[in-house]
């Protein structure tokens, strides 16, 4: 690349809207960041050879790109690209189907289809994502387990964010049958799971009750690693492929990863008792899934290059981060708190001004249902909703903090993260004299 390359880039930030002063400050950011970029890419180097070793492994040919209509017998293309699912998340068995139509969906399928009434869940790590509280019955809800009379425990994680052993042998009774355990944070203040934790906690439950079933919500934690939950005991993983697994391709879609039994069990279910696996049309889906999930390992890292960029430049400027900038990662997500709605608000104002949809709209708080405050969202996504494309929300209520995820190239995740700095100092919610702190 020329010298006048180089020199083009911050006069083209500049037109964009970035000053001479952010720029320069997210700058020295970045670049004091080498060595994180370094093992990133290692990471993602590892896993795109695991994907195009399952690729290949599996023959998979153009023949496979095409889908089918009507019942969608004889799928090629869908039975060989749930081969590479299952040897990518190393397990028996897969079901990756477009007719999962989301994360809520492809938990409630493995949930519903593996437990049968008289049967007890289990969570061992505290409170599960909001929406599995409607699907589990902790909040009424038409159609959930508990109308099935199954019913539910959970054990909340120590104070210190590790698990609490005793309860949990407490907790695990003949009734016990299928255990959930939640890898990311989501949208909670715990630490997001490794897979190392996962596994010994998986170990333990086996030790009390071997013939559970141990399932992991995979959500926002694929390729953040260079094994999943599947390669340290899990029985059955379970995520959506409008996050990670989808690498920013999949138009919609949901996957289960494990023992044979279990997704069968899911098939059944998603299906008919009779027809199970065998009929369910891949329509036009197909050849965005298997590109999608070729482009998984390396969108994964962008976010995860995104969100170590977010989490170095707003700890150095004194607002607190989790994870924080040094922290190893399991999950795409990063919370930066602002202690004001200002700042949550200009945070998001800045991730939707650097969209490559959207990117005219102004955001701003509004009740959304479900929720118990305002909310405010920024995306402008290629794919409606999805979060492995950059986004950003945040409750308006205290501690007032912003949930940040995604970025299909790192290129953009670093412009969204220098417009939501630029939108901060021009608020003066972050002091003129920033350039002076810590660096
Ligand atoms: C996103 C997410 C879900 C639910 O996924 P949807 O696709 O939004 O229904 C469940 N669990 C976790 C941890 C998630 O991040």
């Amino acid at each position: 690349m020329s010298c006048l390359e180089i020199e083009s880039i911050p006069a083209m930030y500049r037109e964009m809207g970035i000053s001479e002063k952010v720029y320069a400050y997210g700058e020295a950011v970045w670049r004091s960041l080498k060595d994180r970029w370094e093992a990133v890419d290692a990471l993602s180097e590892y896993n795109q050879l695991k994907v195009i070793q399952a690729m290949q492994k599996n023959r998979v040919s153009e023949a496979c790109l095409l889908g089918t209509t009507g019942y969608g017998y004889n799928d090629l293309g869908r039975e060989t690209l749930e081969r590479v699912y299952a040897d990518v998340f190393h397990t028996e068995d897969a079901l990756v189907r477009p007719q999962i139509t989301c994360g809520t969906h492809a938990l409630a399928l493995a949930l519903m289809s593996n437990l049968r009434p008289g049967d007890e869940l289990l969570s061992p790590v505290g409170k599960p994502y909001d929406t599995l509280e409607e699907v589990i019955g902790i909040r009424p809800s038409k159609g959930s387990l508990k109308e099935y009379g199954i019913d539910y425990r959970q054990v909340d994680l120590l104070e210190d964010g590790s698990f609490d052993y005793e309860g949990i042998r407490r907790a695990v009774n003949s009734k016990t049958r299928l255990v959930t355990i939640q890898r990311s944070k989501g949208y909670q203040t715990r630490p997001t799971l490794s897979v190392k934790q996962i596994g010994e906690l998986i170990a333990f439950i086996k030790n009390l009750k071997p013939d559970v079933i141990c399932m992991v919500d995979n959500c926002y934690g694929e390729f953040t690693e260079t094994v999943e939950p599947s390669h340290a005991g899990a029985d059955l993983v379970v995520g959506s492929l409008i996050k990670n697994p989808g690498g920013g391709l999949a138009p919609i879609g949901g996957y289960l990863a494990g023992k044979k039994e279990c997704i069968e069990n899911a098939a059944y279910r998603l299906t008919s008792p009779g027809l199970g696996r065998e009929v369910g049309a891949s329509l036009n889906a197909l050849g965005a899934f298997y590109q999608g999930l070729f482009l998984a390992p390396s969108v994964t890292a962008n976010a995860l290059k995104s969100a170590i960029f977010a989490a170095n430049l707003y700890e150095k400027l004194g607002f607190a981060v989790v994870p924080n900038g040094r922290e190893s990662r399991h999950d795409i997500i990063q919370a930066v708190t602002f202690g004001d709605p200002e700042g949550v608000i200009a945070f998001c104002q800045g991730i939707q001004q650097a969209a490559p949809v959207d990117g005219y709209v102004t955001p701003e708080p509004w009740d959304m249902p479900g929720y118990d405050s305002p909310v405010i969202m920024a995306a402008g996504a290629f794919v409606s909703g999805s979060s492995i494309e950059l986004s950003a929300d945040g409750p308006i209520k205290p501690p007032y903090a912003v949930y940040f995820q995604g970025g299909l190239t790192w290129q953009h995740g670093k412009l969204g993260i220098l417009k939501t700095l630029q939108n901060l100092v021009e608020k003066e919610i972050i002091m003129k004299d920033f350039d002076k702190r810590n660096l």
